[in-house]
């Protein structure tokens, strides 16, 4: 039966735009530490709509120790539900709070960075993130409008001026962690 994805922290508009843009990124896989041997493990979730999808089909997988779940046979609710939307048939998923969304697991690309928590869901959302910081700088420093970036709608400690080194060094060693 299709589902709703919906469910965020995130309020203001900037930050419902950049949203979708996370959206993007929930496919084709989600990278995240294994529940069982802690390694690096992969959540396939193919091609799906963001309105529309069949969430019960999605698969946890580990190919270093063969774990491997299906979203049907994990527990209707997750703990921190009392902060989400539920959808229809019982089941929310949040977006934006940097573990994935479907089994909740810690993401396999994540690190403490300028004070906050640096995430992405896979090497393709990383390289989405380093992109559009360093086209963001190069925008500020011309003094160019910004509007039309979509480095823009990134959260704020991510265009800050004071984070710009330390967070390209950030992503860039992320994209070291295979
Ligand atoms: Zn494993």
């Amino acid at each position: 039966m299709p589902q709703t994805l919906i469910g965020t922290e995130m309020q203001t508009r900037t930050q419902e735009t950049y949203l979708k843009d996370i959206y993007d990124f929930l496919e084709p896989e989600i990278l995240v530490v294994c529940p069982k041997c802690h390694r690096k493990a992969s959540i396939k979730t193919g091609k799906f709509s963001v309105a529309v999808f069949s969430a019960e089909d999605l698969k946890l997988v580990c190919t270093d120790c063969g774990y491997n779940k299906k979203l049907s046979e994990k527990a209707k609710l997750f703990s921190n539900a009392s902060t989400d939307v539920n959808c229809s048939t019982g089941r929310s998923f949040t977006v934006g709070n940097g573990k994935d969304p479907f089994f909740d697991c810690e993401l396999w690309l994540t690190k403490p960075c300028a004070e906050n928590n640096l995430w992405a869901y896979n090497y393709e959302h990383l390289d989405f993130l380093y992109d559009h910081v360093r086209a963001t700088l190069r925008e500020r420093n011309a003094e160019a409008p910004r509007n039309r970036s979509l480095g823009s709608r990134l959260p704020k400690w991510m265009t800050s001026r004071k984070n710009r080194d330390s967070l390209l060094k950030c992503i860039a060693d992320l994209k070291e962690r295979q």
